[in-house]
Protein backbone atom coordinates (compact mmCIF):
# COMPACT_ATOMS: atom_id res chain seq x y z
CA UNK A 1 0.00 0.00 0.00
CA UNK A 2 1.05 3.44 -0.99
CA UNK A 3 0.86 6.36 2.37
CA UNK A 4 0.95 9.60 1.58
CA UNK A 5 2.53 11.40 4.76
CA UNK A 6 1.46 14.94 5.55
CA UNK A 7 2.99 17.47 8.05
CA UNK A 8 1.18 20.65 7.01
CA UNK A 9 2.41 23.82 9.27
CA UNK A 10 0.89 27.53 8.78
CA UNK A 11 2.75 28.51 5.59
CA UNK A 12 4.64 25.14 4.53
CA UNK A 13 3.52 21.05 3.78
CA UNK A 14 6.04 18.00 3.94
CA UNK A 15 5.28 15.12 2.40
CA UNK A 16 6.48 11.91 1.68
CA UNK A 17 4.67 8.84 -0.28
CA UNK A 18 6.13 5.69 1.19
CA UNK A 19 5.51 1.91 0.03
CA UNK A 20 4.16 -0.15 3.21
CA UNK A 21 5.92 -3.02 2.31
CA UNK A 22 9.47 -1.94 1.21
CA UNK A 23 8.65 1.36 4.20
CA UNK A 24 10.93 3.16 1.70
CA UNK A 25 9.82 6.68 0.74
CA UNK A 26 8.92 6.81 -2.92
CA UNK A 27 9.08 10.54 -2.80
CA UNK A 28 9.89 13.48 -0.66
CA UNK A 29 8.83 16.70 -0.68
CA UNK A 30 7.59 20.22 0.36
CA UNK A 31 5.29 23.18 -0.51
CA UNK A 32 6.76 26.76 0.74
CA UNK A 33 5.80 29.89 1.41
CA UNK A 34 1.84 28.80 0.94
CA UNK A 35 0.02 32.10 0.93
CA UNK A 36 2.27 34.01 0.12
CA UNK A 37 3.84 33.27 -3.45
CA UNK A 38 4.49 29.49 -3.85
CA UNK A 39 7.33 26.58 -4.10
CA UNK A 40 7.14 23.29 -4.43
CA UNK A 41 10.43 21.31 -4.09
CA UNK A 42 9.36 17.93 -5.24
CA UNK A 43 11.99 14.93 -4.74
CA UNK A 44 11.58 11.60 -6.59
CA UNK A 45 13.60 8.63 -5.02
CA UNK A 46 16.60 8.40 -6.45
CA UNK A 47 15.89 11.16 -8.94
CA UNK A 48 16.59 14.81 -9.30
CA UNK A 49 14.90 17.82 -6.96
CA UNK A 50 12.77 19.29 -8.81
CA UNK A 51 11.72 23.01 -7.79
CA UNK A 52 8.46 23.94 -9.24
CA UNK A 53 7.47 28.19 -8.68
CA UNK A 54 3.65 27.57 -8.78
CA UNK A 55 1.22 29.97 -7.32
CA UNK A 56 -0.52 28.31 -3.52
CA UNK A 57 -2.64 30.94 -2.57
CA UNK A 58 -3.63 28.29 0.14
CA UNK A 59 -3.62 24.75 1.75
CA UNK A 60 -5.70 23.48 -1.11
CA UNK A 61 -3.81 24.18 -3.76
CA UNK A 62 -0.72 22.75 -1.83
CA UNK A 63 -2.57 19.66 -1.59
CA UNK A 64 -3.66 20.00 -5.17
CA UNK A 65 -0.21 20.37 -6.19
CA UNK A 66 1.60 17.69 -4.08
CA UNK A 67 -0.90 15.21 -5.68
CA UNK A 68 -0.03 16.31 -9.27
CA UNK A 69 3.54 16.23 -8.93
CA UNK A 70 3.13 12.22 -7.76
CA UNK A 71 1.37 11.41 -11.03
CA UNK A 72 2.86 13.60 -13.21
CA UNK A 73 3.79 11.95 -16.48
CA UNK A 74 7.65 12.87 -16.68
CA UNK A 75 8.42 13.26 -13.01
CA UNK A 76 5.89 11.21 -11.40
CA UNK A 77 5.77 8.43 -9.28
CA UNK A 78 3.03 6.72 -9.99
CA UNK A 79 0.24 6.35 -12.44
CA UNK A 80 -2.93 7.13 -10.71
CA UNK A 81 -3.91 8.68 -7.13
CA UNK A 82 -6.06 5.82 -6.56
CA UNK A 83 -2.69 4.17 -6.11
CA UNK A 84 -2.79 6.27 -2.34
CA UNK A 85 -4.18 3.46 -0.14
CA UNK A 86 -4.14 6.11 3.22
CA UNK A 87 -3.03 9.51 4.21
CA UNK A 88 -1.38 9.92 7.54
CA UNK A 89 -1.23 13.79 9.12
CA UNK A 90 0.99 14.86 11.75
CA UNK A 91 -0.85 16.71 14.55
CA UNK A 92 1.21 18.13 16.98
CA UNK A 93 -1.32 18.22 19.86
CA UNK A 94 -3.88 15.98 20.77
CA UNK A 95 -4.31 17.28 24.64
CA UNK A 96 -5.40 14.52 27.06
CA UNK A 97 -8.07 12.99 24.91
CA UNK A 98 -5.69 11.45 22.46
CA UNK A 99 -3.52 8.69 23.92
CA UNK A 100 -2.81 7.35 20.75
CA UNK A 101 -3.22 7.67 16.74
CA UNK A 102 -6.33 7.32 15.27
CA UNK A 103 -8.58 7.06 12.12
CA UNK A 104 -9.89 10.68 11.46
CA UNK A 105 -13.86 11.63 11.04
CA UNK A 106 -16.16 14.64 11.48
CA UNK A 107 -16.08 13.95 15.91
CA UNK A 108 -11.41 13.36 15.89
CA UNK A 109 -12.02 16.41 14.09
CA UNK A 110 -13.76 18.40 16.73
CA UNK A 111 -12.04 16.95 19.45
CA UNK A 112 -8.43 18.21 17.62
CA UNK A 113 -10.20 21.59 17.39
CA UNK A 114 -10.62 21.38 20.78
CA UNK A 115 -6.91 20.98 21.66
CA UNK A 116 -6.47 24.09 19.45
CA UNK A 117 -6.14 26.52 22.91
CA UNK A 118 -2.91 24.33 23.51
CA UNK A 119 -1.04 24.68 20.26
CA UNK A 120 -2.15 27.63 18.96
CA UNK A 121 0.01 28.13 16.23
CA UNK A 122 0.10 24.23 14.91
CA UNK A 123 -3.17 22.60 15.58
CA UNK A 124 -5.34 25.34 13.10
CA UNK A 125 -2.73 24.64 10.59
CA UNK A 126 -2.57 20.72 11.31
CA UNK A 127 -6.55 20.60 10.43
CA UNK A 128 -6.31 22.72 7.25
CA UNK A 129 -4.28 20.51 5.89
CA UNK A 130 -6.21 17.49 6.99
CA UNK A 131 -9.61 19.32 5.78
CA UNK A 132 -7.84 19.49 1.93
CA UNK A 133 -6.76 16.31 1.64
CA UNK A 134 -10.30 15.53 2.95
CA UNK A 135 -11.69 17.90 -0.09
CA UNK A 136 -9.22 16.14 -2.48
CA UNK A 137 -9.42 12.67 -1.92
CA UNK A 138 -12.61 11.84 -0.70
CA UNK A 139 -13.03 8.29 0.03
CA UNK A 140 -8.84 7.90 1.00
CA UNK A 141 -8.99 6.50 5.01
CA UNK A 142 -7.28 9.39 7.03
CA UNK A 143 -5.04 9.18 10.37
CA UNK A 144 -4.07 11.62 12.80
CA UNK A 145 -1.01 11.05 14.89
CA UNK A 146 -0.08 13.12 17.50
CA UNK A 147 3.42 14.36 18.87
CA UNK A 148 1.97 14.45 22.44
CA UNK A 149 0.13 11.08 22.20
CA UNK A 150 3.45 8.81 23.30
CA UNK A 151 3.91 10.89 26.34
CA UNK A 152 0.12 10.24 27.29
CA UNK A 153 1.12 7.59 29.35
CA UNK A 154 3.52 10.10 31.85
CA UNK A 155 2.26 9.69 35.62
CA UNK A 156 0.53 12.77 37.48
CA UNK A 157 4.50 13.54 39.30
CA UNK A 158 5.78 13.87 36.48
CA UNK A 159 3.35 15.44 34.38
CA UNK A 160 1.78 18.26 37.23
CA UNK A 161 3.12 21.91 37.52
CA UNK A 162 3.29 23.25 41.45
CA UNK A 163 0.70 25.64 39.87
CA UNK A 164 -2.71 26.17 42.17
CA UNK A 165 -4.81 22.79 41.02
CA UNK A 166 -7.57 24.70 39.53
CA UNK A 167 -5.95 25.59 36.19
CA UNK A 168 -5.12 22.19 35.79
CA UNK A 169 -9.24 21.53 36.54
CA UNK A 170 -10.25 24.82 34.46
CA UNK A 171 -7.59 24.67 31.49
CA UNK A 172 -5.97 21.24 31.27
CA UNK A 173 -2.35 22.89 32.41
CA UNK A 174 0.01 20.51 32.40
CA UNK A 175 2.95 19.18 30.96
CA UNK A 176 2.33 17.03 27.47
CA UNK A 177 5.46 16.80 26.04
CA UNK A 178 6.11 16.62 22.13
CA UNK A 179 8.41 14.96 19.36
CA UNK A 180 6.33 11.94 20.77
CA UNK A 181 6.91 10.21 17.20
CA UNK A 182 10.33 10.56 17.32
CA UNK A 183 10.96 9.01 20.92
CA UNK A 184 8.62 6.28 20.30
CA UNK A 185 10.09 5.13 17.54
CA UNK A 186 13.67 5.66 18.60
CA UNK A 187 13.08 3.84 21.85
CA UNK A 188 12.34 1.53 20.13
CA UNK A 189 15.20 0.92 17.17
CA UNK A 190 17.05 1.76 20.62
CA UNK A 191 16.34 -1.10 22.42
CA UNK A 192 16.26 -3.27 19.21
CA UNK A 193 19.64 -2.37 18.60
CA UNK A 194 20.66 -2.60 22.30
CA UNK A 195 19.60 -6.12 22.76
CA UNK A 196 17.18 -5.21 25.37
CA UNK A 197 13.65 -6.58 25.60
CA UNK A 198 11.65 -3.41 25.44
CA UNK A 199 9.16 -3.86 28.33
CA UNK A 200 12.33 -4.30 30.60
CA UNK A 201 14.45 -1.47 30.00
CA UNK A 202 15.28 1.98 30.90
CA UNK A 203 15.68 4.07 27.99
CA UNK A 204 16.76 8.06 28.12
CA UNK A 205 16.30 9.35 24.40
CA UNK A 206 17.55 12.61 23.49
CA UNK A 207 15.85 14.21 20.04
CA UNK A 208 18.63 16.76 19.31
CA UNK A 209 17.57 18.83 16.43
CA UNK A 210 16.33 22.79 16.48
CA UNK A 211 13.88 22.13 18.76
CA UNK A 212 15.11 19.34 21.31
CA UNK A 213 13.71 17.41 24.08
CA UNK A 214 15.16 14.26 26.27
CA UNK A 215 12.72 11.31 27.50
CA UNK A 216 12.97 8.50 29.88
CA UNK A 217 11.21 5.66 28.53
CA UNK A 218 10.49 3.11 30.88
CA UNK A 219 9.81 -0.03 30.02
CA UNK A 220 8.61 1.04 26.49
CA UNK A 221 6.66 3.78 28.11
CA UNK A 222 7.27 7.51 28.32
CA UNK A 223 7.64 8.32 31.95
CA UNK A 224 8.90 12.14 31.76
CA UNK A 225 9.82 14.23 29.04
CA UNK A 226 11.62 17.64 29.09
CA UNK A 227 8.81 19.86 26.75
CA UNK A 228 5.85 21.00 28.99
CA UNK A 229 2.33 22.68 28.18
CA UNK A 230 4.16 23.79 24.61
CA UNK A 231 7.80 23.03 23.12
CA UNK A 232 9.46 26.09 25.17
CA UNK A 233 10.10 23.82 28.08
CA UNK A 234 13.09 21.91 29.12
CA UNK A 235 16.44 22.14 27.01
CA UNK A 236 18.00 24.89 25.36
CA UNK A 237 17.15 24.62 21.81
CA UNK A 238 18.14 26.47 18.37
CA UNK A 239 16.14 29.91 19.13
CA UNK A 240 13.62 28.44 22.68
CA UNK A 241 15.28 29.13 25.71
CA UNK A 242 14.06 26.48 27.56
CA UNK A 243 14.00 26.27 31.11
CA UNK A 244 14.00 29.87 32.80
CA UNK A 245 12.75 31.36 36.18
CA UNK A 246 9.25 32.93 34.93
CA UNK A 247 9.75 35.53 36.77
CA UNK A 248 12.66 36.57 33.98
CA UNK A 249 9.36 37.35 32.27
CA UNK A 250 7.85 39.95 34.22
CA UNK A 251 11.40 41.71 34.74
CA UNK A 252 12.24 42.10 30.95
CA UNK A 253 8.60 43.54 30.47
CA UNK A 254 9.21 45.84 33.40
CA UNK A 255 12.99 47.04 32.23
CA UNK A 256 11.81 47.27 28.84
CA UNK A 257 8.22 48.02 28.41
CA UNK A 258 7.42 44.49 26.63
CA UNK A 259 4.29 43.33 26.26
CA UNK A 260 3.62 39.54 27.43
CA UNK A 261 3.40 38.94 23.40
CA UNK A 262 6.69 40.29 22.58
CA UNK A 263 8.28 38.67 25.25
CA UNK A 264 7.15 35.09 24.41
CA UNK A 265 8.22 35.87 20.92
CA UNK A 266 11.70 36.47 22.50
CA UNK A 267 11.71 33.35 24.50
CA UNK A 268 10.61 31.25 21.36
CA UNK A 269 12.26 32.80 18.37
CA UNK A 270 15.30 34.74 19.80
CA UNK A 271 16.40 32.97 22.13
CA UNK A 272 18.14 29.85 22.64
CA UNK A 273 21.77 29.23 21.03
CA UNK A 274 21.10 32.17 18.41
CA UNK A 275 19.65 34.53 21.49
CA UNK A 276 22.89 33.46 23.67
CA UNK A 277 25.71 33.91 20.88
CA UNK A 278 24.30 36.03 18.46
CA UNK A 279 25.59 34.39 15.60
CA UNK A 280 23.00 31.23 14.50
CA UNK A 281 20.81 28.56 16.04
CA UNK A 282 22.34 26.12 13.64
CA UNK A 283 25.40 24.14 15.29
CA UNK A 284 27.54 23.79 12.72
CA UNK A 285 27.95 27.87 12.40
CA UNK A 286 28.27 27.69 15.99
CA UNK A 287 30.91 25.51 16.17
CA UNK A 288 33.03 27.63 13.39
CA UNK A 289 32.69 30.64 15.17
CA UNK A 290 33.88 29.00 18.49
CA UNK A 291 36.74 27.68 16.40
CA UNK A 292 37.69 30.83 15.47
CA UNK A 293 37.85 32.31 19.07
CA UNK A 294 34.38 33.24 19.66
CA UNK A 295 33.58 32.92 23.09
CA UNK A 296 29.57 33.61 22.99
CA UNK A 297 29.30 31.04 20.48
CA UNK A 298 31.72 28.65 22.81
CA UNK A 299 29.44 29.37 25.84
CA UNK A 300 25.97 28.55 24.05
CA UNK A 301 27.04 25.42 22.81
CA UNK A 302 28.67 24.64 26.76
CA UNK A 303 24.60 25.64 28.51
CA UNK A 304 23.60 23.47 25.96
CA UNK A 305 25.51 20.36 26.44
CA UNK A 306 25.59 20.85 29.90
CA UNK A 307 21.44 21.14 30.32
CA UNK A 308 21.02 17.97 28.01
CA UNK A 309 23.48 15.97 30.77
CA UNK A 310 21.31 17.62 33.33
CA UNK A 311 18.50 16.30 32.19
CA UNK A 312 19.93 12.71 31.22
CA UNK A 313 20.97 12.67 35.12
CA UNK A 314 17.32 13.32 36.48
CA UNK A 315 15.74 10.85 34.33
CA UNK A 316 17.78 8.13 34.83
CA UNK A 317 17.73 9.44 39.10
CA UNK A 318 13.62 8.94 37.42
CA UNK A 319 13.87 5.10 36.62
CA UNK A 320 16.43 4.43 38.77
CA UNK A 321 19.08 4.14 36.24
CA UNK A 322 19.40 3.80 32.76
CA UNK A 323 20.37 0.86 30.26
CA UNK A 324 20.39 2.73 27.27
CA UNK A 325 21.09 6.44 25.90
CA UNK A 326 19.61 7.41 22.39
CA UNK A 327 20.76 10.39 20.33
CA UNK A 328 18.68 11.40 17.54
CA UNK A 329 17.34 14.27 15.37
CA UNK A 330 20.17 16.47 13.04
CA UNK A 331 22.55 17.22 15.65
CA UNK A 332 21.82 13.75 17.65
CA UNK A 333 22.52 11.97 14.41
CA UNK A 334 25.24 14.11 13.21
CA UNK A 335 27.37 15.75 15.58
CA UNK A 336 29.87 13.71 17.49
CA UNK A 337 31.45 16.16 19.37
CA UNK A 338 28.16 17.34 20.97
CA UNK A 339 27.46 13.65 22.19
CA UNK A 340 30.96 13.33 23.49
CA UNK A 341 30.70 16.09 25.66
CA UNK A 342 27.63 14.98 26.81
CA UNK A 343 28.18 11.72 27.71
CA UNK A 344 31.77 13.31 29.34
CA UNK A 345 29.15 14.68 32.47
CA UNK A 346 28.18 11.05 32.43
CA UNK A 347 30.96 8.66 34.15
CA UNK A 348 29.23 8.59 36.88
CA UNK A 349 26.41 6.46 35.60
CA UNK A 350 29.48 4.29 33.94
CA UNK A 351 28.71 5.98 30.03
CA UNK A 352 32.00 5.70 28.35
CA UNK A 353 32.37 6.37 24.68
CA UNK A 354 34.30 5.04 22.08
CA UNK A 355 35.83 7.33 20.11
CA UNK A 356 35.90 4.98 17.02
CA UNK A 357 32.53 4.65 17.11
CA UNK A 358 31.25 7.46 17.88
CA UNK A 359 33.03 8.62 14.60
CA UNK A 360 29.61 8.22 12.74
CA UNK A 361 26.97 10.59 10.86
CA UNK A 362 23.28 10.02 9.98
CA UNK A 363 23.80 5.73 10.86
CA UNK A 364 22.36 3.48 13.56
CA UNK A 365 25.42 2.87 15.98
CA UNK A 366 26.41 1.54 18.98
CA UNK A 367 29.05 4.78 20.13
CA UNK A 368 29.88 3.50 23.77
CA UNK A 369 32.61 0.97 24.73
CA UNK A 370 32.29 -2.46 25.65
CA UNK A 371 33.11 -1.54 28.82
CA UNK A 372 30.35 1.15 29.54
CA UNK A 373 27.79 0.56 32.10
CA UNK A 374 24.78 2.11 29.90
CA UNK A 375 24.72 1.53 25.99
CA UNK A 376 24.80 4.52 23.99
CA UNK A 377 23.43 4.69 20.58
CA UNK A 378 22.92 7.14 17.58
CA UNK A 379 19.51 6.32 16.24
CA UNK A 380 17.97 8.19 12.90
CA UNK A 381 15.07 8.99 13.74
CA UNK A 382 12.35 8.50 11.06
CA UNK A 383 8.80 10.72 12.06
CA UNK A 384 7.46 9.77 8.82
CA UNK A 385 7.65 6.18 8.55
CA UNK A 386 6.24 5.74 12.51
CA UNK A 387 3.51 7.56 11.09
CA UNK A 388 3.28 5.84 7.68
CA UNK A 389 3.22 2.23 10.04
CA UNK A 390 0.63 4.27 12.23
CA UNK A 391 -1.77 4.68 9.51
CA UNK A 392 -1.25 0.96 7.86
CA UNK A 393 -1.98 -0.63 11.29
CA UNK A 394 -5.13 1.55 11.68
CA UNK A 395 -6.62 2.02 8.27
CA UNK A 396 -5.89 -2.50 8.05
CA UNK A 397 -7.68 -2.92 11.17
CA UNK A 398 -10.87 -0.45 10.53
P1 LIG B 1 14.42 20.46 13.05
O1 LIG B 1 13.87 19.26 12.30
O2 LIG B 1 13.98 20.57 14.47
O3 LIG B 1 14.34 21.75 12.28
P2 LIG B 1 16.98 19.11 12.70
O4 LIG B 1 16.65 17.80 13.30
O5 LIG B 1 17.15 19.19 11.21
O6 LIG B 1 15.99 20.24 13.20
O7 LIG B 1 18.34 19.61 13.39
C1 LIG B 1 18.93 20.84 13.11
C2 LIG B 1 20.26 20.93 13.85
O8 LIG B 1 21.06 19.78 13.50
C3 LIG B 1 21.09 22.15 13.46
O9 LIG B 1 21.60 22.78 14.61
C4 LIG B 1 22.21 21.59 12.65
O10 LIG B 1 23.41 22.28 12.89
C5 LIG B 1 22.36 20.18 13.14
N1 LIG B 1 22.87 19.35 12.04
C6 LIG B 1 22.17 18.93 10.97
N2 LIG B 1 22.99 18.21 10.14
C7 LIG B 1 24.22 18.19 10.72
C8 LIG B 1 25.48 17.64 10.38
N3 LIG B 1 25.63 16.95 9.26
N4 LIG B 1 26.50 17.82 11.24
C9 LIG B 1 26.35 18.50 12.38
N5 LIG B 1 25.18 19.08 12.75
C10 LIG B 1 24.13 18.92 11.94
Amino acid sequence: MKILVINCGSSSLKYQLIDSETEQAIAVGLCERIGIDGRLVHTPAGREKLIFDKALPNHEAAVQSVLAALVDKEHGVMESLSEIGAVGHRVVHGGERFTESVIIDDEVIKAITECNDLAPLHNPANLIGIDACRKLMPGVPMVAVFDTAFHQTMPKKAFTYGLPHEYYDKYKIRRYGFHGTSHSYVSKRAAEIAGLALDHSRIIVCHLGNGASVSAVLNGKSVDTSMGLTPLEGLIMGTRSGDIDPAIIEFIAKKEGKSIEEIMNLLNKKSGVYGMSGVSSDFRDLEAAANSGNELAKDATEVFVYRVAKYIGSYAAAMNGVDAIAFTAGLGENDKNIRRRICEYLGFIGVEIDEERNNVRGKEAVISSDSSGVKVLAVPTNEELAIARDTVMLVSNR
